[in-house]
């Protein structure tokens, strides 16, 4: 398989045969990440995408799933696009997912009716780097869009019924805004309406913008117990929905998974029992509801 640089997939992709389409994020501005900062964003030839479906055709016989890279696969002409799902489909008739990580930007740039027709053409899951329900937050941190922006970004792609898994980062605010950003955070995603919810933790990446900024003491990285405050005041003001809730991305110091609309309680009381112990103990006996 032919790969150029660092190749980057949500956990839960971890069966999926990733397939680059492009090269970097289109945005790459976002002042915590540093996933593509050693490349120069651009979208690969479509002669070579087509070319990688038949190298995977012959190298696994068949496929599941797949997860088109790198940054933000949505951002890609809708024509090209199209002509990757088709292409799929054509090698690999029981493909059962695909799925692409979905900036906001390029994910505005696609009218409802563009994102229906990549859905019947079976882009079947999107990653949305919400990462907070603040304006303050998402413009201190680059992200390119205000809190309404990534909401009808977020909100286009549920209605165009490709299933959205919204990514947050708790700790984005710092110590002074936890709390109100959890607050937020919850707002936009009652909003959104996503079926997954994944809460990351945010953990300084050396060689960043908000790296500098640890550095230089105008940022402050929260402690176990405080991450675990915040995702309680999230989970708190979450609505009850189905939802699926889950924190067990390497980055977070309690792995839990659950269902919003039925175990809401549930992983308050997980948290509530986490802020009181040791939280060493806490990670062996919560690690899955
Ligand atoms: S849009 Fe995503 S991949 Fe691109 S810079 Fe921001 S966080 Fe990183």
């Amino acid at each position: 398989m032919r790969y150029e640089g660092n190749i980057y997939r949500p956990p839960s992709e971890w069966q999926s045969y990733i397939l680059q389409v492009t090269i970097g994020c289109s945005h790459n501005a976002c002042t915590f990440c540093g996933m593509f900062k050693d490349k120069k964003y651009r979208v690969r030839q479509l002669s070579e995408v087509l070319e990688d479906i038949d190298m995977a055709k012959s190298y696994y016989g068949s496929v599941d799933q797949i997860f088109l890279c790198d940054g933000d696969a949505i951002s890609l002409d809708t024509k090209d696009l199209l002509k990757i799902l088709h292409k799929i489909k054509r090698v690999f008739p029981d493909i059962k997912e695909i799925a692409t990580y979905a900036s906001p930007k390029g994910t505005l740039k696609k009218s409802k009716e563009e994102l229906e027709l990549l859905r019947e053409a079976g882009l079947t899951k999107a990653y949305l780097g919400v990462e907070s329900g603040d304006d303050r937050v998402l413009k201190a941190t680059h992200k390119g869009v205000n809190v309404a922006q990534m909401t009808e970004a977020g909100r286009v792609l549920v209605d165009a019924n490709i299933e959205l898994y919204a990514i947050i980062l708790v700790g984005l605010a710092g110590k002074e805004g936890s709390k109100e950003n959890a607050r937020l955070t919850a707002k936009i995603i009652n909003d959104i309406k996503p079926q997954h919810l994944a809460a990351m933790t945010y953990m300084p990446v050396p060689d960043t913008p908000m790296y500098k900024d640890l550095q230089e003491g105008k940022f402050t990285v929260l402690t176990e117990k405080e991450c675990l405050q915040e995702t309680k005041w999230l989970v708190e003001g979450l609505d009850r929905f189905h939802m699926h809730f889950n924190s067990s991305h390497a980055s977070n110091y309690l792995p839990i998974d659950g269902d919003i609309y039925s175990e809401k309680d549930k992983i308050i009381n997980i948290l509530n029992e986490a802020l009181q112990h040791d939280i060493t103990n806490l990670n062996k006996s919560y690690r899955a509801l």
